[in-house]
């Protein structure tokens, strides 16, 4: 079954919940040994918790992905206990909401470090690594937001930087695919998660719940699949795609 991950090592950063809880399941269930990655280290044991139960062969690293010691000491961790990373999920990503005008450097320096810096660090530490083995797969969560620029505005610094990585994506996709290694990104449209459940948003999330055609956000669930393809061979001619998934929100 070319859609199976058995014996291969994965990592999702903020795999503590919402979008990273639910890959780090799907590629659990799919046969990957799943490190569960993030700033917060209990949340990352509560998730490495669910899936031992389900079977799963799991572990819990804090790491901040912005931080670079922090990135190479999960790298070096999950090589010295699996000895390699054949999946890593870069998910990791913050949203913070300003008018453009008003937006201080602070949060557009913060948003940047997490959601691009951080990826790149991912990228590369894990990336080494599988340049050397001639195989592997990179998933970077990027948005919707990467495509449309979903109204009302006021997420300059998180739209800009989700643009940021399908570029990515598409560099490295194409740099590296020669030597085996595919980086693909998963674009979802408004998820169901702690990300948009802030009070500030609320409004923000009516106004696109009546964008969606498919008359509801998304669930976890419903980008589970895609992940588990992106991590497979079956996916081995695919690289610098973004795979968006957003009940056909970006076509309205
Ligand atoms: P979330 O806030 O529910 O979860 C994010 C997790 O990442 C948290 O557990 C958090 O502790 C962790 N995290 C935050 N900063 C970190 C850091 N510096 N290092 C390591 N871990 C860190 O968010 P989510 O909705 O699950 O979003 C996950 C990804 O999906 C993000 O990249 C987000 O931009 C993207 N996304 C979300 C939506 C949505 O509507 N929820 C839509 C499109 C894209």
């Amino acid at each position: 079954d070319r859609l199976r991950l058995d014996d291969k090592v994965a990592y999702v950063t903020g795999g503590g919940q919402g979008i990273g809880r639910a890959f780090a399941h799907a590629l659990g269930e799919a046969g990957a040994k799943v490190a569960v990655v993030d700033l917060v280290l209990e949340k990352a044991e509560a998730v490495a918790h669910e899936l031992s139960l389900k079977g799963i062969k799991s572990i819990a690293l804090a790491a901040d992905v912005s931080k670079p010691k922090d990135v190479q000491r999960i790298v070096d961790t999950i090589v010295a206990r699996w000895g390699t990373v054949d999946i890593a999920c870069n998910n990791a990503g913050i949203n913070m909401n300003s008018a453009s005008e008003d937006t201080s450097l602070e949060e557009w320096d913060k948003t940047f470090n997490v959601n691009l810096r951080g990826l790149f660090l991912c990228c590369q530490a894990a990336g080494r690594i599988m340049l050397n083995q001639g195989y592997g797969k990179i998933i970077n969560t990027a948005s919707m937001a990467s495509l449309i620029v979903p109204h009302p505005q006021k997420q300059l610094a998180y739209n800009t930087s989700k643009a940021g990585v399908v570029k990515l994506t598409q560099t490295l996709g194409t740099e590296w695919i020669d030597r085996g290694v595919k980086v693909n990104c998963i674009s979802p449209g408004i998820v169901d998660t702690a990300l948009i459940r802030s009070e500030a948003l609320q409004p923000l999330v009516q106004r696109w719940l009546a964008d969606i055609p498919a008359g509801r956000l998304a669930r976890g669930t419903d980008l589970q699949a895609a992940v588990v393809f992106l991590a497979s061979e079956a996916s081995d001619y695919m690289t610098g795609h973004n795979l968006v998934i957003e009940g056909g929100q970006s076509l309205w």
